[in-house]
């Protein structure tokens, strides 16, 4: 493709037209620029924020997205870790039931959780370090149009930049899977979560994550995750569909539940909320895909293509497999020559076989579990009996 100057973008000159275009610098945006290091494309990664941004999230970052990345080159895994501040390593989680029975659970892989604030920019900054991916902060796409021999991405003040393939990275509100794969929110499939910021939670200690499960609100949970330093991301969600029926105001309920929780409000009757409490969606995967995940000369990856575990709402490791699956398709569409709607579907079909059983499975446990709050009661109480615990363990994630 004929390079032609975009104009001056982030102080310098960048080019008009790339070979891979990465929409979203987010996990599954910054893992797939990663992945793509040595390929020999010109690759653009574009975010309409300037990091370091904040990310709604739990903060609370998955084993297997650390494993992806350590897969793709180990450094990756050591430099993020080592230069990651804050951030608060938990191998423990408690559980609450809706009837206040509480349960440990030690996991296999070790995990951390970190505000996406410095997460997010810790993966950037490795793009940047490792790569030489041309990173556009600061580049809104309004609108993206396919044509046989590109794709086309314009920016609300008309700026265009052109790609042989587009991989869209743009979270949950994403631009791309409206526009091309017409993507509508389903809210049988859709969560609603807030988070807030708080210092000074009695009876934490910095290093378990916990999950209160909820009586009158049963399709979702209130969390209490350590992110270091003393601060703690405290959230609550439910399944959008839930949301809408019983009127639920999630702001709202998330303090009344802190001032009302039998165990949860003499622990924050002292604490300092930190900023407002904010909200996000989140597209639930089910193992079978409601929207198409790729078509002639474009990919979707992370929340984009509707990936998060509808169980336990997290994404970031999702997020990071997919956009190393993406990078690989990308690679083969570049060696083929192709890059039609027929030869991208091996990218859906990666996604379907890599994450489909996992994702398909907490959906029936999600189902299964969703409106009877006194399975979860005895779930918890069963699972005291340490061979039970270990299955219902696994079985979960
Ligand atoms: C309240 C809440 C709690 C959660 N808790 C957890 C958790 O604890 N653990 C976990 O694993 N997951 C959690 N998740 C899910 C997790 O946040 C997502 O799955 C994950 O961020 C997906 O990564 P992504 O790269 O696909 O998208 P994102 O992280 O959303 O990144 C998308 C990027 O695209 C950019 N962008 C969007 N639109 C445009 C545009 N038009 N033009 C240019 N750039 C654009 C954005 O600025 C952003 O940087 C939670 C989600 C919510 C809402």
């Amino acid at each position: 493709m004929k390079t032609v100057l975009l104009g001056v973008y982030s102080n310098r000159a960048v080019p008009q037209s790339y070979d891979v275009a990465i929409l979203g610098a987010g996990p599954a945006g910054t893992a797939c620029a990663l992945a793509l290091r040595g390929a020999g494309l010109r690759v653009a990664l574009l975010d309409k924020a300037r990091f370091p941004r904040d990310k709604i999230c739990g903060d609370a970052i998955p084993g297997p997205a650390l494993k992806a990345l350590r897969q793709l080159d180990p450094a990756y895994a050591t430099e993020l870790l080592a230069g990651l501040h804050p951030k608060a390593e938990t191998r423990t989680s408690r559980v609450v039931a809706p009837n206040g029975r509480g349960l440990g659970v030690r996991w296999h892989l070790p995990t951390f959780n970190s505000p996406r604030l410095h997460f997010d920019a810790a993966l950037l900054a490795l793009v940047r370090r490792h790569t030489a991916t041309d990173v556009l902060e600061n580049f809104t796409v309004k609108t993206i149009a396919g044509a046989p021999d590109a794709v086309t991405l314009t920016a609300p003040d008309g700026q265009q930049l052109r790609a042989a393939i587009l991989i869209a990275c743009d979270g949950a509100n994403s631009v791309a899977a409206r526009q091309l794969a017409h993507r509508q929110i389903d809210r049988a499939h859709h969560c609603a979560a807030v988070r807030a910021y708080y210092t000074g939670v009695a009876g934490a200690d910095g290093r378990t994550t916990e999950f209160f499960f909820l009586k009158k609100y049963p399709a979702g949970y209130l969390w209490v995750f350590p992110v270091g330093g003393g601060v703690y991301n405290v959230g609550f969600g439910m399944l959008s569909k839930d949301i809408a029926t019983q009127g639920v105001d999630l702001k709202k309920t998330l303090l009344e539940l802190l001032g009302t929780h039998p165990q949860l409000a003499p622990r924050f009757a002292g604490a300092q909320s930190l900023g407002p409490v904010a909200g996000f969606g989140l597209p639930l995967g089910t193992g079978r895909p409601a929207h198409a995940l790729a078509g002639p000369r474009w990919l979707l990856c992370g929340d984009a293509a509707s990936l998060i575990d509808p169980l336990q709402g997290h994404g970031i490791d999702t997020a990071v497999r997919s956009g190393i699956l993406a990078a690989a398709q990308a690679v083969m569409c570049f060696e083929a020559q192709d890059f039609s709607a027929t030869f991208t579907q091996q990218y859906a079909r990666a996604v379907q076989a890599r994450l489909g059983p996992q994702l398909a499975r907490s959906y029936r446990i999600m189902r299964f579990l969703g409106n009877k709050p006194w399975l979860v009661n005895a779930g918890v109480r069963l699972a005291q009996v340490p061979p039970i615990g270990r299955w219902l363990q696994r079985l979960v994630g």
